[in-house]
């Protein structure tokens, strides 16, 4: 325990659990699997892995070797995937925690297959075929050519969205109908496309995105990549900064550096022990006439006042309820405000907010 910690980082548990099967009952035909890549998305693989385990997730991907080494250790009968594919020469390191590669390349499938051939081994893999994204996974064409003639039978075949977080966009219908193509090639290995936002959109949109299994990440996080739409997901991540001083400051004060808002009103500043050094990210201070992002006290929003520095941050709290004290605690993401609102104040999207979360806070995890 860190007494002196300039802020703590609450991580609920059961709210990652709760959230997961929320997800799962969205389409009960389509196995739920999570995400947990990036230290289960800044929150910490070997806490969130037993949670959703025990929520009843069996099945995990990640974005490396190493983050599959963790999940091993958090859940040994786990089915896991890397999702960032075989780098040259580790099919052994993959075969040795029975990892399975998500194959994107024809020269990974042939390294693979070599692999196999030489030494029997049984490990299996996911092949990814590319619908529209154009990062990883076999192309059209390519898939066409080598799907029939794979001498092995994947594990999965995937695929992923690249605009399902806009329900607007045509894409989604395109990728989902070359998709269920592709996969005709290959009828007998189960299929993945939807990530949180094909998870969200569910089996009433796009068409049935579920397939056989469902890769959701960010929603679990209590994250909605889907802007504007209501979700019933709870959060999971609470931020709280500690008040270093409490001050008065006289209408036209310049506050921070380059002394970027000047005070509109005599104003109470809290002084916030977090700063870009904890992941919150500058673009999310304000300058005049152009405000920032807040932290709350008691439910009710405090904005952000003048640039964000390494380690603090000014808020103002002439509106708050109380009059916020020396070494209390402020909140920077919970239940006022969200990981989301947080972002959109930021000029990003969740995940950075998310993955992005100190490791200099202290941290407990509730559930
Ligand atoms: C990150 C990732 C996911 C999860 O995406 P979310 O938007 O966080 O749900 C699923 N599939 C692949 C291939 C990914 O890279």
């Amino acid at each position: 325990m860190n007494e002196a910690a300039g802020a703590r980082l609450t991580i609920d548990l059961a709210a990652l659990a709760a959230n997961w099967r929320t997800l799962a009952r969205l389409d009960p035909g389509s196995e739920c699997a999570a995400v947990v890549k990036a230290d289960a998305y800044g929150i910490g693989i070997a806490h969130a892995v037993p949670a959703l385990a025990d929520a009843g997730a069996t099945t995990f991907f990640v974005a490396h070797l190493d983050e599959a080494r963790a999940v091993r250790a958090a859940a040994p009968q786990a089915t896991i995937y890397v999702l960032n594919g075989l780098p040259p020469g580790c099919c052994d390191a993959f075969a040795a925690i029975d990892a399975r590669p998500a194959l994107g390349s024809v020269e990974e499938i042939l390294e693979w297959t070599a692999f196999r051939a030489a030494t029997g081994a049984a490990t299996r893999a996911a092949v990814h075929v590319d619908t529209g994204m154009t990062r990883l996974g076999l192309d059209p064409d390519q898939a066409r050519d080598c799907l029939p003639r794979l001498p092995f039978a994947p594990a999965l075949l995937m695929s992923h969205l690249a605009c399902a977080d806009e329900p607007a966009r045509p894409e989604t219908e395109r990728q989902r109908a070359l998709f269920a193509e592709l996969r005709s090639l290959k009828p007998d290995a189960p299929a993945s496309l939807a990530n949180s936002a094909g998870t969200l959109l569910g089996k009433t949109q796009g068409g049935g995105l579920g397939f056989d299994l469902r890769r959701p990440g960010v929603a679990l996080y209590g994250s909605n990549p889907v802007a504007g739409r209501p979700s019933s997901l709870r959060p999971v991540v609470w931020l709280e900064a500690r008040v270093v001083q409490v001050r008065e400051a006289t209408a036209g004060a310049a506050v921070g550096y380059g002394g970027a808002e000047r005070l509109r009103r005599r104003s109470r500043l809290a002084i916030l022990s977090l700063g870009y050094a904890d992941g919150i990210l500058r673009s999310g201070g304000s300058e005049d006439g152009a405000p920032g992002a807040c932290a709350a006290i008691g439910g009710v929003p405090c904005p952000y006042v003048g640039r964000i520095s390494m380690d603090l941050i000014a808020i103002d709290v002439t509106d708050a309820p109380e009059r916020p004290n020396r070494g209390d605690w402020v909140e920077v993401l919970g239940s006022t405000v969200s990981v989301d609102d947080l972002a959109r104040a930021c000029g990003t999207i969740g995940y950075e907010v998310l993955t992005g979360l100190s490791r200099r806070s202290e941290r407990r995890f509730l559930g």
